[in-house]
C-alpha cells in the first residue's frame, strides 16, 4: 500500500481547507468578543481536538492559556458509551477560570456532557463548548454547545484530526471513507 497517498481511501471530501479556515475566523472573532477582558483557558481534548485548537488559537487575539485531557469512552468501536475514563488530566487548576472546551466532533454527545459535569465539579467561573462538528444525535443529550462550526450529516469522518484507526488525522479537510478501507 502506498502510505503518502491517501485520496484512494476517501469517498467524498466534505468540507475543505478554506471552508474550515473561513469557520474558524468566525469562531475566533466570537470568541475574542464574548471573552473580552477576561481570563480564559482552552481545554483541548485529545487526540482529536489538536487541529482545532491549533487553528483555532492561533486566529484568537485574545490571550489565553491551552491545557490538554485525554478520556476514552468505554464502548465498542465507534459508538461511545457514555462511561468515560481519564487517561490524562488537566495541569491546571480550573478555580475561577473560564473554561472552553476545545472539541472535533460531538456524535452522540456522551463523552461531552460527562466532560462539562467533570469540569464544573472543580470550581471554574465557567465551562463552555467549542466543536468544530456536530452531528445529528447530538441533539438528543443534552449538551450546550456556544460553539459550533459545521452540523455534518451521520456519517463517519476523517481529517483535520479526526481518525479511522489513528490514520488520517494530518488531512487537513473532513472527508468520508471508501467502503473499501473499512473491509
Ligand atoms: P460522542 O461521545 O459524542 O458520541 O463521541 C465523541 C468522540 O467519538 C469524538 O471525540 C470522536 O473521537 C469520536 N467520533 C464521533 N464521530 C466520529 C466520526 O464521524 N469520525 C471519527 N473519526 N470519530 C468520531
Ligand atoms: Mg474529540
Ligand atoms: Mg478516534
Amino acid at each position: 500500500m502506498d502510505q503518502s497517498d491517501v485520496s484512494g481511501d476517501l469517498a467524498n471530501i466534505l468540507l475543505t481547507e478554506e471552508q474550515l479556515g473561513s469557520k474558524l475566523d468566525e469562531l475566533a472573532a466570537k470568541i475574542d468578543a464574548d471573552y473580552a477582558g477576561k481570563d480564559l483557558l482552552l481545554v483541548g481534548v485529545l487526540k482529536g481536538a489538536v487541529m482545532v485548537m491549533a487553528d483555532l488559537a492561533r486566529r484568537l487575539h485574545h490571550p489565553v492559556q491551552m491545557d490538554w485531557m485525554a478520556v476514552s469512552s468505554y464502548g465498542s468501536g465507534t459508538k461511545s458509551s457514555g462511561v468515560v475514563r481519564i487517561l490524562k488530566d488537566l495541569d491546571a487548576d480550573l478555580t475561577g477560570r473560564n473554561v472552553l472546551i476545545v472539541e472535533d466532533i460531538i456524535d452522540s454527545g456522551l463523552t461531552l456532557s460527562w466532560l462539562v459535569a467533570n469540569l464544573r465539579s472543580r470550581g471554574p467561573e465557567s465551562v463552555e463548548i467549542a466543536t468544530m462538528l456536530r452531528k445529528p444525535d447530538a441533539a438528543k443529550v443534552e449538551v450546550d454547545v456556544r460553539y459550533v462550526g459545521f452540523d455534518i450529516p451521520n456519517e463517519f469522518v476523517v481529517g483535520f484530526g479526526l481518525d479511522y484507526a489513528e490514520k488520517y488525522r494530518n488531512l487537513p479537510f473532513v472527508g468520508t471513507l471508501a467502503p473499501h478501507v473499512y473491509s
